[in-house]
């Protein structure tokens, strides 16, 4: 079968897609980079975060069976576990995948009567018991590898749908992500990010993340370990220490989700932390490790923000160690605490200005930090050539372009001396 995967949303969809494509080639499909009038099926690996999450897949699911009416069309991920039936009218041949079965898609895709228009939802209870995946790579790979560590949370964030979408906090086997982690070194891999829903309070017995660090750490070929989005207050001295030391494979860069500059907003967001301990954290951080590349999540627009709980988060995004920050709009889940605030919702108007403002000031930072890195020389792992050159990434997460190579940069870890400042990279020269 020849089968197209479209990946919404975030990292850990993103290793949950490649997981898909290894177990679907190791049983001999084949897996096509772009859609076309060859696919027999579609995978859409969905996300419902956010409303213009959920809007965005739908589009997808539209654009594909319009173009292609016979495809057999797969949905699964958070949309598919979200709100499965209403899925079943965008097409007559579906399979709706809620996320506890999603990885084993490629059983159910055999299973399909590929013959005849069938729609199927399969959806099942998430449990709670720590879980392993099987390695089913077969192939040379290379670049950077998204190894699923975790699943679930138990925060309970009061805006937050993903722990009714994903389910309760549990993890990988340690034995098992050691041997996944192995296989794909092996065949080219050189970056480790380690991804989960909640990476900081992953336990399996007694192993917890510093652990995962230091096995992956001796793994021979491995060049870099990073961390994927991390919890504030989940990241011990140990793993700041594995940061700042500089045998540690442990990249210096952490992408922290602080949500709010306000403490009457985190308060109402259910987050475990005051403003106070993050300004404090952040500057201990950033004399411990210097040049550690931070950045943050900020949400805009949460109920009952004032403009004063939105200047708090501008002071915190300007007045920090922080480099940049992602912005994205309070959004209503149903089954949040927050859902319930409905009349304390800050107008879109409002909430689109203030994104706005945020964002234009996360611009500045970052434009300001690529400043400080011209002319030092980095370490950037390349990836494929795009139009304009050999394009890469250094620890702490900057993308850089050497343009006019002769050489072949793909999958090689070089030295670069990092020579301009174009807003959202930087020119390099090998
Ligand atoms: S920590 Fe909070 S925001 Fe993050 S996934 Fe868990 S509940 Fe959601």
């Amino acid at each position: 079968m020849r089968v197209y995967i479209h990946t919404h949303g975030c990292r850990l969809n993103a290793a949950e897609s490649r997981f898909f494509a290894e177990a679907l080639e190791s049983r001999g499909h084949e897996i096509a980079r772009a859609m076309d009038g060859a696919v027999d099926c579609a995978i859409v690996n969905s996300c419902a975060v956010t409303a213009q999450a959920e809007s965005k897949c739908k589009q997808t699911l539209r654009q594909i069976v319009r173009a292609h009416p016979d495809v057999l069309l797969v949905v699964t991920g958070c949309l598919a576990e979200k709100n499965p039936h209403p899925l079943l009218d965008f097409h007559r041949r579906i399979l709706v995948l809620g996320n506890a079965e999603k990885h084993r898609v490629a059983d159910y895709l055999e299973r399909h009567d590929m013959s005849k228009n069938s729609s199927e939802i399969v959806h099942k209870s998430i449990g709670n018991a720590s879980f392993s995946l099987p390695c089913l790579l077969d192939r040379p790979c290379s670049g950077r590898y998204n190894l699923k560590i975790q699943e679930g949370c138990d925060f309970g964030c009061a805006y937050c749908i993903i722990p009714r979408l994903r389910g309760r906090a549990r993890s990988r086997d340690f034995r098992n992500l050691v041997e996944d982690a192995a296989v794909h070194v092996a065949r080219g891999v050189k970056e480790i990010i380690l991804t989960g829903i909640n990476v900081g309070i992953y336990r399996d017995g007694s192993k917890n993340l510093a652990d995962v660090i230091a096995e992956l750490g001796a793994i021979p070929g491995l060049a870099r370990i990073r961390l994927s989005s991390i919890e504030f207050g989940t990241i011990g001295d140990e793993i700041l220490s594995q940061m700042a030391d500089p045998e540690s494979k442990l990249v210096k860069y952490l992408h922290m989700p602080i949500q709010s500059g306000s403490d009457r907003i985190l308060l109402l967001m259910g987050r475990r932390y005051g403003i106070a301990a993050v300004w404090r954290y952040l500057e201990g951080v950033a004399k411990k490790i210097p040049g550690i590349g931070l950045g943050t999540d900020l949400m805009v627009g949460f109920p009952g923000e004032s403009e004063r709980d939105f200047e708090c988060s501008m002071e915190l995004l300007e007045g920090s160690p922080l480099q940049y920050a992602h912005i994205f709009s309070y959004s209503p889940r149903d089954g949040t605490a927050a859902r319930a605030m409905e009349a304390q919702w800050v107008d879109r108007r409002e909430i689109g200005r203030r994104s706005e403002v945020l964002r234009a000031v996360s611009r500045e930072k970052h434009r300001q930090f690529l400043e400080q890195q011209v002319g030092k020389c980095e370490k950037v792992l390349f990836e494929d050539p795009g139009k304009s050159g050999f394009g890469g990434f250094t620890e702490h997460y900057v993308k850089v372009l050497v343009k006019n190579s002769a050489e072949d940069l793909r999958n090689q870890i070089r030295k670069v001396r990092l020579v301009e400042n174009c807003g959202t990279f930087l020119l390099g020269e090998l």
